[in-house]
């Protein structure tokens, strides 16, 4: 199961520049990563496919009637401080540690970035799964040049990999 985070009337966070909303990169970054996913042979669900606002109650509920082995959650960052940058994966439950830790990794790598960590919050789409989950934050909206970058569609393109790669390693090397 794939989350682009926000959606519709929750826009999410508003980049430094005025003109990247992190509904739109989640969307993108996800749709990229199913295909890749699927080209694979897993069988992936988006809690949404287009710019509408499922509740989070709504996406967990969905998780949990498709079955899904994996729950991401796609998500830009924002802080008041513009010169922070970087990857953060998010888990809450230990049976979703190793998944944040393989994605965090891959992250980091593919999209040659600064890794802010693997972090504990009681998220509530991490916190109210039953399969491991984890949330992604992919570099700050806050940041004008992680802005620019999280709106480039090659880069949007790299952090699909990178949730391929990182998928492929958990599921193999379990
Ligand atoms: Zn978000």
């Amino acid at each position: 199961m794939l989350d682009p985070g926000h959606g519709g009337r929750d826009p999410g966070a508003l980049g430094v520049s005025g003109r990247t909303w992190e509904k739109y990169n989640a969307l993108f970054v996800a749709l990229d990563a199913k295909a890749l996913l699927e080209q694979a042979g897993a069988t992936v669900v988006l809690t949404r496919t287009s710019d509408t606002y499922p509740t989070l109650a709504e996406r967990v509920q969905l998780a949990h009637s498709h079955g899904a082995d994996l729950y991401i959650s796609i998500h830009n960052d924002w802080n008041q401080d513009a010169n922070i940058r970087g990857v953060t994966t998010y888990y809450w439950h230990e049976r979703s540690r190793r998944l944040a830790e393989v994605l965090q990794a891959e992250l980091t790598v593919r999209l040659g970035t600064r890794s802010v960590g693997v972090l504990r919050q009681p998220f509530y789409v991490i916190r109210n799964t039953q399969m491991p989950a984890v949330l992604l934050e992919l570099g700050f909206l806050s940041n004008r040049e992680e802005e620019a970058r999280l709106a480039d569609p090659a880069y949007r393109w790299r952090a699909a990999e990178a949730i391929y790669a990182g998928v492929l390693r958990y599921v193999t090397e379990a």
